[in-house]
């Protein structure tokens, strides 16, 4: 089932998650239904609460479904170690079209669960190294706009009211 992705503006997206405690039915069809939405948005990654769903959790794609291996979901994860920068540019499903650089990890290395509940480590690079640092801060209630100077937030926070106001934000 796809889901109506939350826009920014919803207190839901800046709430910081609670973790899951139960790996069950109701997990598996959540996850299920995360991956659907984000396909069909399209996107990379997806965090629980853009579907209003305040629990930490993700699922990733960076190969946009043509690579299985690439297939994720990242519950209750933790970076534990961080390795150089990249920049590049970086766009969020709660923001639709709003992109600019940010500056993230080359490498990270995050421990989480998978839907059945067994924990595992994930050594990712590049592009799976930004998305996860993007969608575990949607865990923490954290925004990739947090991360523009003052300047450029004010512009992009203008561009985003103008197109509230023009119901451009659905
Ligand atoms: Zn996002």
């Amino acid at each position: 089932m796809i889901l109506p992705i939350v826009k920014y503006g919803d207190v839901v997206l800046t709430k910081k998650a609670t973790p899951v405690t139960e790996f069950n039915e109701e997990l598996q069809e959540l996850v299920k239904n995360m991956f659907e939405t984000m396909y069909a948005a399209p996107g990379v990654g997806l965090a629980a609460p853009q579907i209003g769903v305040s629990k930490r959790l993700f699922v990733m794609d960076c190969s946009g479904g043509k690579n299985p291996e690439e297939k994720l979901v990242l519950i209750n994860p933790e970076i534990v170690q961080v390795e150089g920068k990249q920049t590049g540019d970086e766009g969020c499903l709660s923001f639709p079209n709003i992109y600019f650089e940010v500056t993230r990890p080359k490498r990270l290395v995050a421990r989480a669960f998978d839907a059945t509940g067994k924990e595992f480590t994930i050594d990712a690079m590049d592009l799976t190294a930004r998305c996860i640092a993007h969608e575990n801060d949607h865990l923490n209630g954290e925004l990739f706009i947090q991360y523009l100077g003052p300047l450029k937030r004010e512009l992009v926070m203008r561009k985003i009211k103008k197109r509230i106001k023009l119901g451009d934000w659905k």
